[in-house]
Formats: C-alpha cells, structure tokens, sequence
C-alpha cells in the first residue's frame, strides 16, 4: 500500500509519513501543490493524506485536481480548523466523487493517525488498490482516463447494463415500481459505477442523448418482459438535465416508447435538478410536453441543488425523491429529521408523490412510514440488481407487487385515452 501526504508543514508530513511506514505503507510527502500533482500522476496512490489550509493554494482545489485525473483511492482531510470547515470539505470532496475515508483535526495524534490508516487498509478487503481492478498502478493510471466518445463506443459495443432496484409502497411494502441504473461492464476496468462515467457523458450532448436514449428503450424492454411474467411495474430512468435543454427531447422520447409497444405508463423520468435547471425557459417546455405526453417525472436528489424551490414551483413534476444524504441522518441529524418531515409535508401539500432514497435499516422505513412517506428505497429492501437476479429477488419478495392502479391496460386503450 502507498501513501502520499500533503502538507506544507514539513514535520507534520514527515510525521505522517512515519506513521504509514510503521504500519507497513511505503509514504511519500509534499509540501506543496506541484510536487503532490506530479506524484499523483506519476502513480496514483492507494490513499491520500491532504492538509486543508496550504499556505499559496488550498486543499479544496487539490480536491478538484483529484477528480480531474478521476482519483479512486482513499482520501484522509486534515485541517486545524474547526470540524465545520472539515465537514464541508468532506462535502465538496464527496459532491465531486472523491472517496474521502477519514477527517483528522490537527494537532493529531499517533494513534489518531495508525487508527485511520488501519481503516483504509480493511476498507480495501484483500483489494490493494480502490480501482475496480488490482491493476498494477501505471496501467491503472491510463486505464483511468475516460472520454465521450469512449462511453459512446462503449454503448455501441454493448457494454452497458441497466440494474434494477426496487421502489416499495410505505403502506404494506408492495413493489410499486423501480428505478433502472447504468453500469458499464468494461472488459479491462470491471463493473464501472455511473459516477465514473456519467458526468464525463454529458460534456457531449451526442453521447449524452444516445446514453439516455439506450437506457429508455432498454428500460421499455425490461418492463416488457417484467410484464410478460406478470409484474408490469413501471421503470424510472434516470435523464439528464443536459436532454431537458433540446426542445425535440419529448417527441423522441414519445416515439421510442411508440416503437417498444409499451404503454405510456410504463416509463417514469428522475432528473437531479442541480443539472436540470441551466434554462428554465426550455427546461419548462421540455418537461411540461413530457408529462403532457404521460411521462411520470420526479425531481431527483431533493434538497442537494441549489434551486430546489424554484424548480418546485416552475416544473411540473409529479414525485419528489428525497437525497438519500437526508434520509441517512434521520436517526442521527435533527435538522436532517425536521427536512424530511417539512418536505414530505410539502410534496403532499402540492399533491406530489414523495420518495425516500437510501433507506438501510428498519428503523429509517419505519420513520418514514410514521412521516407520511408514499414510497421507499434503499439497501433495506435491496440493492440495484442485474436484471434476472431483480427478477428473482421479486419472485421471493413476500409482499408482492403493487403496481399503480391503473397500469397494465393494453397500449390501444391508453393511446384512444390520451389521443
Ligand atoms: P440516483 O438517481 O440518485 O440513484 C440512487 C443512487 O443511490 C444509486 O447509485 C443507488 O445505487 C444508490 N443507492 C440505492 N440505495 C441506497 C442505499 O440504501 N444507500 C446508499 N448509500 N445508496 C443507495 P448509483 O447506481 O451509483 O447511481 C449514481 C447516480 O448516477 C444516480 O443517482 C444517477 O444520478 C446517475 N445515473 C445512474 N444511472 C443513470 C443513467 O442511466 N443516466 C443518467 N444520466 N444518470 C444515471
Ligand atoms: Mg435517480
Ligand atoms: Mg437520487
């Protein structure tokens, strides 16, 4: 395992670095920017030791460096602050994808600094690297590095895969529905998460149009087949807010679900706003036609935009989907609690549908439920699935499916009723 420590303090990283090599980690040190970046890139760490307040630059623009190169490994924050500066560096951190494992306030102690390193090492199992694949840190690096257009070939190759995690009614937990999340299978990199290619995706608006069109009419064709065995639930994919910016989006959208013979209802939109909104003229145009269309749409991430009210209020959406960032802190975070409470109570005052995401433990359904939830999320009931193993799962789930009252009407009847 290989550590890289960033201070400007010269004793502290010599500190830090003696600590590392005492458990076992060869340790490298910086004190400033340039030589941390050339380290990086000559051979990405497993694991980053990053002092907030850097005398010329700071730590949260080394954050923003990290993400450029796509960094995966584990990253510690340091800072003689107060636990609020760390607190939102950790956000930042997190908001750009990074891994941050650890928070240490300084002055910090041996202890403090073996325990943290500890932890990083059980976090990576039996796995030396926090890459999908034990490569061998050079070939990591390159491998690392994704473009547009290698999504798009990726999509033309056939490497993506759309999983399924279910979304249970709060009232008896029936499946009510379930949300579909790409995943890029690469042959050398392994199972790729969305974070890792997404966003690099919607620097093209090509790339981007043709991964949300992929995801549209494969979703369709799950729900046929899901309907063929007798759970005709509708799918929920994920757009982005890049496709809310082409004014022809919804009659594309409309005639690929023409040409997949499914019914209006069985494709639900969920659009994170802090993307949807760049113009809210168009954005507002876009989405009114999609629900004029019968498109279900939910403002995705609820509470982590910066325009969650404002879009509320312009957009026609029909559900909200509460951050899982809320949802984790319910037990934890009064603040977090009294959100969640006042935004379910806001969803059914403007007679949406409220969703909770990241629900993990009995606890936190059981909350919600108490609240008013309408519908529920999260590791608890089940992970994303591959699409036969979501199809299993179903078939063992003891509560059934539930879909929404007026699903499962042939495609002729609802085209007659919505012309
Ligand atoms: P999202 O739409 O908010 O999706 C929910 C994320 O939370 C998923 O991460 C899911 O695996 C994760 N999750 C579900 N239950 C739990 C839980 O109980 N605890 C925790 N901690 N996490 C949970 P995933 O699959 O990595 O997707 C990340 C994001 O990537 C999605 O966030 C969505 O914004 C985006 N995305 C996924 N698929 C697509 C797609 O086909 N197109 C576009 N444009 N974006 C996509
Ligand atoms: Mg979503
Ligand atoms: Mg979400």
């Amino acid at each position: 395992m290989r550590l890289v420590v960033l201070d400007d303090d010269e004793p502290i990283t010599d500190f830090m670095a003696t600590v590392a090599r005492e458990c076992g980690w060869e340790a490298e040190t910086a004190t400033d920017e340039l030589a941390f970046r050339a380290l990086v890139r000559a051979m990405p760490p497993d694991a980053i030791l990053l002092d907030l307040q850097l005398g010329e630059t700071d730590g949260i623009a080394q954050l923003h460096f990290l993400h450029s190169v796509n960094y995966t490994g584990a990253i510690v924050l340091m800072s003689g602050f107060d636990s609020r500066v760390l607190a939102s560096a950790q956000h930042i951190g997190e908001s750009l994808g990074l891994r941050i494992a650890a928070l240490i306030e300084k002055p910090a102690r041996w202890a403090e600094i073996r325990d943290v390193i500890r932890a990083i090492e059980r976090s990576f199992g039996s796995k030396p690297t926090g890459t999908a694949e034990a490569a061998p840190h050079a070939v990591q690096a390159r491998a690392d590095l994704i473009s547009a257009q290698d999504v798009g070939e990726a999509i033309d190759a056939g490497q993506m895969e759309l999983h399924l995690q279910p979304i249970v009614a709060a009232a008896g937990h029936g499946v009510t529905s379930a949300e579909a999340l790409i995943r890029w299978r690469d042959p050398v990199r392994g199972l790729l998460p969305p974070g890792r290619f997404v966003s690099v995706a919607e620097t093209d608006d090509r790339v981007i149009d043709q991964m949300t069109m992929w995801a549209v009419q494969t979703g369709a064709a799950q729900y046929r087949r899901l309907a063929q065995l007798g759970s005709a639930i509708r799918i929920f994919v994920n757009i982005s807010g890049r496709n809310l910016q082409s004014l022809d989006f919804p009659d594309r959208m409309a005639a690929l679900r023409e040409r997949m013979a499914v019914p209006d209802h069985a494709i639900g939109l969920e659009i994170t706003e802090s993307v949807a909104m760049e113009d809210l003229d168009v954005t507002e145009s876009v989405l009114t036609r999609l629900r004029l269309k019968g498109f279900s749409v939910a403002l995705d991430d609820f509470g982590t935009g910066h325009s969650s009210l404002t879009a509320l209020r312009r957009m026609p959406f029909s559900a909200i989907k509460i951050d899982k960032s809320f949802v984790s802190e319910l037990q934890t975070s009064s603040d977090s609690f009294t959100i969640v409470k006042s935004v379910i109570q806001l969803a059914r005052d403007m007679g949406l549908e409220s969703v909770a995401e990241g629900v993990e433990n009995a606890d936190a359904a059981r909350l919600l439920t108490e609240l008013g939830i309408d519908h529920l999320q999260g590791y608890y009931f089940s992970p994303p699935r591959p699409f036969d193993s979501f199809v299993t799962w179903l078939d063992g789930w003891p509560r059934g499916v539930t879909p929404h009252p007026n699903r499962g009407q042939p495609r002729s009847a609802t085209s007659i009723a919505t012309g």
